[in-house]
């Protein structure tokens, strides 16, 4: 798949979103402990977003973030809750799009990090997926600590896996290693991270206030 590193964008104003944007339905669910190791931090919090019409199904996206959490357990990441959140709203939040997508993120203020399934970018250079950390949302923070995946990412555990390893690491840097999870294609198999991404993601995710002690 092709997806962005942590490139930086010019803000754009932002606008009431109103009533367009409406939360059809809420689930809480606790996470099972996947953490292969002893589990050294926790990710007490995380949001998906589904977007209704854009062909995601909450099915595959739970599948998808159960196999990511499995991935980044090998860090010893272990996760607590999870918030699913489907919504509906207009036409024009169904892509990524980062004037929209700062209103639909903004209207939602929803606890990070939060992933957004959305069916396509209007993103130019367009990527699958696209994660915003801290760095590259100065201009922009309504889109602080969130992960936009789209309909294009082929391998979606271990796409939603690279782009939250961008957040919680805050780093926008790839790897040369073709079985490095964050090698700048993800695909099926490539899903190493090593002892070194692994105390960055824990130590940054911890100083962003993203993760907590065990
Ligand atoms: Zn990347």
């Amino acid at each position: 798949m092709i997806h962005a590193s942590l490139a930086l964008f010019a803000g754009s104003a932002i606008c009431a979103v109103g009533s367009s944007i409406t939360v059809q339905s809420r689930t809480d669910m606790p996470l099972p402990r996947l953490a292969q190791l002893v589990t050294r931090a926790l990710m007490p919090q995380l949001t998906a977003v589904v977007i209704e019409d854009t062909a995601w199904t909450e099915g595959e996206v739970l599948r998808g973030i159960t196999g990511a959490l499995t991935i980044l357990g090998q860090c010893g990441l272990g996760a607590n809750r999870l918030t699913l959140l489907r919504i509906r709203a207009p036409v024009a939040f169904h892509d990524l799009s980062t004037r929209e997508s700062r209103r639909l993120a903004a209207a939602l203020d929803a606890p990070r990090p939060t992933l957004f399934f959305v069916r396509d970018t209007r993103n130019r250079p367009a990527f699958d997926a696209e994660a915003f950390g801290s760095q590259n949302t100065r201009l922009r923070p309504e889109l602080t600590h969130t992960v936009w995946i789209t309909r294009q990412a082929p391998e979606l555990a271990e796409a939603i896996a690279h782009e939250l390893f961008h957040i919680l690491a805050d780093d926008g840097s790839h790897s040369d290693d073709t079985a490095n999870l964050m090698h700048d294609r993800t695909a099926p198999g490539r899903r190493v991270l090593n002892s070194q991404q692994c105390a960055k993601m824990l130590e940054a995710g911890r100083n962003a206030g993203l993760l907590s002690e065990q």
